[in-house]
């Protein structure tokens, strides 16, 4: 279906020209250009016989702009398409199929024809013939001319033809309309908003550099033509724009719709950049966990984090949580969830669920029927001795058994390192079939270090009950708490005081640790403290304990139990057994009397550890010369199954078998039975460190004495010196010493001053002792803080030996809290302070008499091969203190 236009008002000076009609939603403007492909006979017959041609007929053909569905329509503002333009590039031409469907229908119930078109010039042809029909096809490239009015319709052939009008003005019209002050504005406005246009294209594509040049030269009434056909309006808008002949009416209708274009890119653009910005930082996300995951499959290591967290939930689920604990728990795990794990917090959120999801909430060892009397062998098994403590322990263990929720004292054992007090109570926990988990509280002083640090703080984790109950997995181990004397507070709050909640059985079902932020029950647990003192364990937290004591042991128990106990451990350790090494009962003995002087048997065990060490290191070695000879044996013999293989002449090597059967035997012997005697005693273990002659050595001068203390590490004996010098009569006291020990020195002092003439000092020659003389008064060691009462007969003793210059017996050691009277008063730790003696080789003990019944603690062994001195006041120390009685006496007596 084609047109031919006839008599052009003032025909367009082209050879070739066609008319365009709009056509459905499709407007040709002018200054646009349009592709069309005739494939209908009618157009093609339009296009030869108009076209082809070339005739110049006058005429004009007039073509429908159609729309099909294969219409593309170009919407790109194209440069050089201006008539004035060089070069012609067709870029984005508006497509129209001429569809054959149509062909056959009557083309006026068809096509409601609009009466205004636009004259078009033919840019280009090319011609086509469809095989295998041989049907020939045209491509006609037309570019807008000028818009026209139809007057007449007519047709010719198949094709129309129409009688046209030109609306647009001619040159000399423009010229005089383009003096009108309005459209001046218009087209200043038009101008205005197009080139704003064109800068926001040309950030985006840098190639419509030209479009500007575009915008100089072609007149301002083609500009809004171009301008509008390059981008994408209604039908409507188009159409419009066709019927705008009034050039005012078209530059503001044009300026509108540019600045609409311009707008809507300006909004695509924010869009795509919005866009663009998620996109490329969830672009950078997607790399980076795909190098993350390449990295975990490179190192065997691709469990994924969805499946880390549904692993988590698991355990989380199969953990017990009490149901409030267990919102609280899914709440967290939620939040994980939504993070990314570079984010800040998602590794110490993990970590908390990981502790909430591996805490026992549940979980508790199986708590058997307990038997007291495997108990009881049990402990008898573990522990040499301590009869007493195995005797409250099993009263302990009954009640539990009768009440298994009794909320009996906890156990505190006290006493010197290396007694046993960590050993019984993981005795205990074997004994109750319990796990047991030790939480060493030495030199804790904050609060934190218990109950754990608030979230908020970085680094924070939960306190050491928490961190131990996660350790052993179950809510009812034996739960040790090592050296609660130890517990110090200061500016970071009392751990003591947390201490006394967790040991509260009415606290402690809802104990909470700061990290973990939700109660937990620990009344399961069964605690037992141990500690060296009692006196720094708080009043309060006292309290709640019940102090079971264990002094030290005496050389007989402590043979018994290296015996027993310790040399079979040990040898065991290090992969021993008694037939490579024995340690014979007088060399474990002259191992407790000289390389040992303690309370405990810690030490004891150190030495026969390294007498072990030295053992094992020979048994090795010769095991090594054992292995090498049996090697010589297999080289030779493969050698020669190599030679009898070759099939070679053997020549037979003799083997001196009977000196390697020597070195065998030998090395096997020797490492059946090593026996350790003296000289390898002092090879491993140095010279011995003690003897018993100090105390005789250090007491060779007069202003000495022997004391007894108690130390942390159980009884041990004190040297007191003293001595006189020119001065102002002052006292000067050194060795670490504290207050009350200070003081026991004063009152020494003044008791001495005042029976001074009583006891005679003045009169042993020496008579400005007292005047213008300062006195010094030392405690070695001088490095070990000392304090408490128990010196005073001690600094007595030492005064009155330096002022009467008469040595102390180095065989008496002594100990007792002195009135300013005289009187002697009772000290604690008598069974230690009597076992140091005993250590020290000293025979003579002199105790206040109230400490009588002290003495029933001491083993009878010990008693028998001892001297105990009771006395009451300080007169009788110094009777038995000197030898030949006391200067006082003697003076007395004259
Ligand atoms: P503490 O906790 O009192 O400092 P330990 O319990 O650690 O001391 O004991 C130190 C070592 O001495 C352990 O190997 C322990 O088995 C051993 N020991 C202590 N007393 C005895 C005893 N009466 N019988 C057997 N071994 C003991």
């Amino acid at each position: 279906m084609s047109f031919r236009v006839e008599g052009m008002a003032e025909p367009v000076d082209l050879p070739s020209r066609l008319g365009i009609l709009p056509f459905r939603n499709k407007v040709l403007l002018p200054g646009a250009i349009i592709r069309i492909r005739c494939t209908s006979p009618s157009s093609v017959m339009l296009v030869e016989q108009e076209l082809w041609q070339k005739e110049e007929k006058g005429l004009i053909g007039v073509l429908p702009v159609r729309d099909t569905e294969t219409a593309a329509v170009g919407s790109m503002l194209s440069p050089g398409v201006g008539n004035d333009s060089g070069e012609r590039r067709l870029k984005g031409p508006a497509d129209v199929l001429d569809s054959q469907k149509q062909d056959g229908k009557n083309p006026q119930e068809l096509i409601h024809w609009h009466n205004r078109g636009v004259a078009a010039r033919a840019l280009h042809l090319s011609r086509g013939v469809e095989k295998p029909s041989g049907r020939v096809t045209y491509i006609v490239v037309l570019e807008g001319l000028c818009r026209f009015n139809v007057q007449e319709l007519s047709a010719r052939g198949t094709y129309y033809t129409a009688r046209v009008s030109r609306l647009d003005m001619t040159k000399a019209e423009l010229e005089q309309a383009e003096r009108d002050p309005d459209l001046i504005l218009l087209s200043r406005q038009f101008k205005a908003t197009a080139m704003e246009l064109i800068s926001v294209l040309e950030q985006k594509q840098k190639t419509v550099g030209r479009t500007k040049v575009l915008l100089e030269t072609v007149p301002v009434h083609r500009l809004a033509d171009i301008f509008v056909a390059s981008f994408e309006i209604s039908f409507e808008e188009q159409l419009s724009m066709l019927d705008s002949v009034d050039l005012k009416v078209r530059l503001s209708k044009a300026t509108e719709l540019v600045d609409r274009h311009l707008q809507s890119i300006r909004v695509a653009e924010k869009i795509t950049q919005k866009v663009e910005g998620q996109l490329s930082k969830s672009q950078k996300e997607f790399l980076l966990r795909q190098q993350m995951r390449a990295i975990k499959e490179e190192l065997g290591d691709n469990d994924d984090d969805d499946d880390d967290m549904a692993a988590l939930e698991r355990k989380m689920q199969s953990a017990g949580m009490p149901p409030n604990i267990w919102k609280h728990a899914q709440r967290e795990l939620r939040r994980l969830r939504k993070m990314q794990p570079q984010q800040p917090g998602y590794s110490s959120s993990r970590v908390y669920l990981e502790l909430l999801a591996n805490l026992p909430w549940q979980k508790g060892s199986e708590e058997h029927e307990l038997d007291l009397r495997t108990a009881k062998e049990r402990l008898d098994c573990d522990h040499y001795g301590l009869v007493k403590v195995k005797q409250r322990i099993i009263e302990y263990l009954a009640v539990r058994k009768l009440k298994p929720d009794a909320r009996g004292p906890v156990l505190c054992f006290v006493g010197p390192p290396g007694v046993g007090k960590t050993s019984l109570a993981s005795s205990i926990a074997t004994a109750l079939n319990r796990k047991f988990v030790r939480i060493s509280l030495g030199g804790v002083k904050d609060e934190a270090d218990i109950r754990g640090h608030r979230r908020t703080y970085v680094g924070s984790m939960p306190g050491r009950l928490i961190d131990g109950l996660k350790r052993v997995a179950v809510n009812n181990p034996v739960m040790l708490l090592d050296e609660i004397d130890k517990t110090g507070s200061d500016v970071r709050g009392d751990p003591a005081s947390a201490l006394l909640e967790v040991l509260d059985p009415e606290q402690n079902k809802t104990f909470n640790d700061h990290y973990l932020n939700v109660p937990f029950d620990l009344s399961k647990v069964i605690f037992v403290a141990t500690a060296n003192r009692v006196q720094p364990i708080p009043p309060a937290l006292l309290d709640r304990m019940e102090v079971i004591e264990l002094p030290g042991y005496t050389p007989e128990e402590k043979l018994k139990i290296a015996i027993k106990h310790l040399i079979p451990r040990v040898l065991d350790q290090h992969g021993l057994s008694s037939e490579f090494l024995q340690i014979p009962e007088a060399i474990v003995k002259i191992i407790i009397q000289r390389y040992t002087r303690e309370a405990g048997v810690r030490n004891l065990e150190r030495k026969l550890a390294a007498l072990a060490r030295a053992a094992a290191v020979k048994v090795a070695e010769q095991d090594c010369t054992v292995q090498l000879s049996k090697d010589v044996h297999q080289v030779t013999s493969s050698l020669l199954d190599a030679r009898l293989a070759g099939g070679a002449e053997v020549e037979m090597e003799v083997i001196p078998m009977a000196v390697n059967g020597q070195e065998i035997s030998d090395a096997f012997s020797s490492a059946s039975v090593l026996v350790v005697d003296e000289a390898m005693l002092e090879k491993v273990l140095g010279p011995p460190r003690f003897d018993d002659r100090e105390a005789a050595e250090r007491v060779a001068t007069p202003g000495i004495s022997v004391g007894l203390v108690w130390t942390s590490f159980g009884g041990e004996v004190q040297f007191v010196e003293a001595t006189a010098m020119v001065g102002k009569g002052d006292l000067h006291l050194t060795g670490q010493l504290g207050d009350v020990i200070k003081e026991s020195a004063q009152i020494a002092l003044t008791w001495v001053r005042a029976r001074a003439a009583d006891l005679k000092l003045s009169a042993a020659g020496e008579i400005s002792l007292l005047e213008n003389r300062d006195i010094h008064i030392h405690f070695p060691a001088g490095a070990v803080p000392k304090d408490g009462p128990s010196a005073g007969v001690t600094l007595v003793t030492s005064l009155v030996s330096l002022f009467s210059q008469r040595k102390v017996r180095a065989d008496t050691a002594m100990t007792g809290e002195m009135t300013l009277r005289g009187l002697v008063l009772p000290v604690g730790g008598i069974k230690d302070k009597v076992l140091a003696a005993h250590r020290y080789g000293i025979k003579r003990v002199i105790l206040p008499e109230r400490n009588l019944k002290d003495l029933a603690e001491v083993p009878s062994a010990i008693l028998a091969g001892m001297e105990i001195l009771l006395v009451k006041r300080i007169e009788d120390v110094l009777e038995q203190a000197f030898e030949g009685g006391c200067p006082w006496r003697q003076h007395s007596k004259l």
